[in-house]
């Protein structure tokens, strides 16, 4: 038997027990004619005392870090406990080890706080996954999954797999595809998601259906992305978008009690599209903090029913009067910035990322006086206007951009993120769940001037939008006006699911009539025969019987590491890719044998 105990097991009770442990060393600490070693497993540290005739041994076979240990020995009590670590009141007084295998030194050392950069831990991932800090993410890993599981089976899903050698079809993203060698010049598609397959299964009658599946995205890879990743896919029958949110938003709400104790009983509050881009400038708010937008001149195409203010900004601020948006918030409590923390914040907007020309401020002094960087321009009583347009309290700084209207809305949101960073708003032991709804149908695409699906084809519009789909052409006369075509109008049954300002999850009810499914591929543009290329089969099974059906897909991993406290979905996969998409432990992609071309009839243009 190679242990009797794993490292984390012993305790005070366990003290005259004769014990076999096995591990790796963590440190070794010398001490004259003795020598502490700290065993580390999976569950815990326990520490070793090589007393006088061992420590001898260890002249003739010197111990190292990493080297892999068994030990016999008794639990005995330490004089010098340690508080930190549950087995910190005992130690194994040795009879005797064994060394079962040898280690190099590590390149980086194996602990909480390690000395190691993320390029070296990434190509010695099986060491760094045996820190601590990287193991108790890959459990935590687990208990979403096992919670997940454990609801969505006692409601009645059951787990089925979709192949991952697919069609190419396209989804939204860029498929990665796979040549085949039995079938010369054609080739697999890996899943963007499962989506096309689940809604086969509706059709099939398996009207509860999950999956915790891995999906392909060939995409550059933006600041924490991978191009395979994990989803808890769903998709239920006989449903209509309210009994999705309710049996979803219960599986949220079960994974926080599993994995993290929490009892979210608070209602999730729903939040149009509309609203939130209104409200925040972005459609996943964090609403755990207020500091909602302000609207001080609106675009001429929105809106034309809403009240335009711009009045109380008239002025020769050309900055403003130029501008197509000008768009304020109001820091509460920030009114004593200085000068330098305010010229701070302006080089923050000017950042390529954030991409502004400035940025305005206007403090509201707590003696009700104002001072602005504008002041040149505007009087008191219209600064003390633009604050009460603002709901600004006395010791608030407004922040004020001006510029394009997505651009600076965009823009506005990063800052007031920024913001609630700054001045704590943002907690990582706070959740707060949002669901937004009535996203648009479509979205137009400027470069090729036609509509494009928000969400993905299979998206049902509103009923009541289903005539201004059928009777209206997709064309877009004029780009300029391509507001003004009804499509614009027209809103998704689509929800997405809002955790502290990231979407964790998003679905839709889907078009399970085939006319109106050909309606809405003719809408992106698609004529009948790509049609038929493209999703021949979904049209086919559509017209068997296929049940009225919708559902959604969680992202796995950010929701992890959002119960995590993390940022890094990187640091909850076991082994994941870079930022260029290598894997650069097994040294992945990498280039095939001649041989392995030649099967696949596939030839190298590779530029001299
Ligand atoms: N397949 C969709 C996605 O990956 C989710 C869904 O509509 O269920 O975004």
């Amino acid at each position: 038997m190679y242990r009797t105990h794993t490292c984390g097991a012993l305790r005070i009770e366990n003290c005259g027990e004769q014990v076999t442990l096995a591990g790796w060393i963590q440190t070794i600490r010398k001490f004259g004619s003795i020598t502490f070693v700290d065993l580390r497993d999976r569950y815990g540290i326990t520490q070793l005392l090589f007393g006088e005739t061992l420590n001898k041994q260890l002249e003739e076979t010197p111990l190292g870090r990493e080297f892999v240990l068994q030990v016999n020995g008794t639990v005995t009590e330490r004089s010098n406990k340690n508080k930190n670590i549950p087995t910190g009141d005992i130690e194994i007084t040795l009879t005797s080890f064994t060394i079962l295998n040898k280690s190099e030194t590590p390149p980086f050392t194996i602990q909480d706080d390690t000395d190691g950069g993320d390029d070296l831990r990434m190509k010695y991932r099986y060491l760094d996954l045996r820190r601590n800090a990287i193991k108790k993410n890959i459990e935590l890993r687990y208990a979403v999954n096992r919670s997940a599981r454990n609801y969505l089976h006692e409601n009645g899903f059951i787990d089925i797999e979709t192949p991952y050698l697919i069609k190419s079809t396209p989804e939204g993203a860029r498929d990665f595809i796979v040549p085949s060698r039995m079938n010369e010049g054609e080739f697999y598609a890996l899943p963007q998601s499962p989506q096309t397959f689940k809604q086969l299964l509706m059709v099939s009658g398996y009207d509860k259906y999950f999956q915790i599946v891995k999906c392909f995205r060939d995409e550059d890879l933006r600041a924490d992305r991978q191009p395979e990743f994990t989803q808890i896919d769903c998709e239920m029958s006989f449903v209509e978008q309210e009994d999705i949110l309710t049996m979803f938003e219960n599986l949220v709400k079960r994974i926080f009690k599993d994995v993290k104790s929490i009892d979210y009983t608070a209602p999730i509050e729903r939040m149009t599209w509309e609203e939130a881009m209104w409200q925040y400038g972005i459609d996943k708010p964090d609403t755990r903090f207020g500091m909602q937008l302000c609207n001080l001149k609106f675009p001429q195409h929105s809106f034309p029913t809403k009240e335009n203010i711009s009045a109380i900004i008239k002025s020769d601020f050309a900055v403003f009067n130029d501008a197509e948006t000008v768009i304020a918030i109001a820091v509460p409590n920030a009114s004593d910035y200085t000068r330098k923390q305010t010229d701070e914040l302006t080089e923050w907007v000017k950042r390529p990322q954030i991409g502004m020309k400035g940025l305005v401020f206007i403090k509201c002094n707590t003696d009700g006086t104002y001072k602005s960087s504008i002041d040149k321009f505007f009087t008191p009583v219209q600064l003390k206007n633009i604050a009460t347009t603002c709901h600004a309290n006395s010791g608030d700084l407004i922040l004020i951009l001006a510029g394009a209207e997505e651009k600076t809305r965009k823009a506005i949101a990063e800052l007031r993120l920024e913001m609630g960073k700054k001045l704590g708003l943002r907690k990582d032991n706070e959740f707060k769940l949002l669901w937004i709804i009535d996203f648009p149908l479509f979205e137009y695409a400027e470069e090729e001037n036609r509509w494009v699906a928000r969400h993905h084809p299979f998206t049902s519009p509103k009923p009541s939008d289903i005539e201004t789909m059928i009777n209206n052409s997709p064309i877009i006369e004029n780009a300029a006006d391509y507001l003004k075509h009804p499509y614009a109008n027209i809103k998704a049954n689509a929800y997405d699911l809002v955790l502290n300002g990231n979407e964790i999850g998003g679905g839709s009810i889907r078009i399970y009539q085939k006319e109106l499914q050909q309606k809405m591929f003719e809408a992106l543009g698609m004529n009948q025969v790509e049609q038929q290329h493209k999703f021949g089969f979904l049209l086919g099974a559509f017209e068997y019987g296929a049940p009225p059906h919708g559902g959604i897909a969680f992202g796995f991993d950010r929701l992890c590491a959002i119960l995590g406290g993390s940022e890094s979905i990187r640091d909850f996969i076991a082994f994941p890719k870079n930022n260029s998409g290598r894997d650069v432990m097994i040294d992945a992609p990498s280039t095939v044998d001649e041989k392995q071309l030649n099967e696949l009839q596939l030839m190298l243009n590779t530029k001299q």
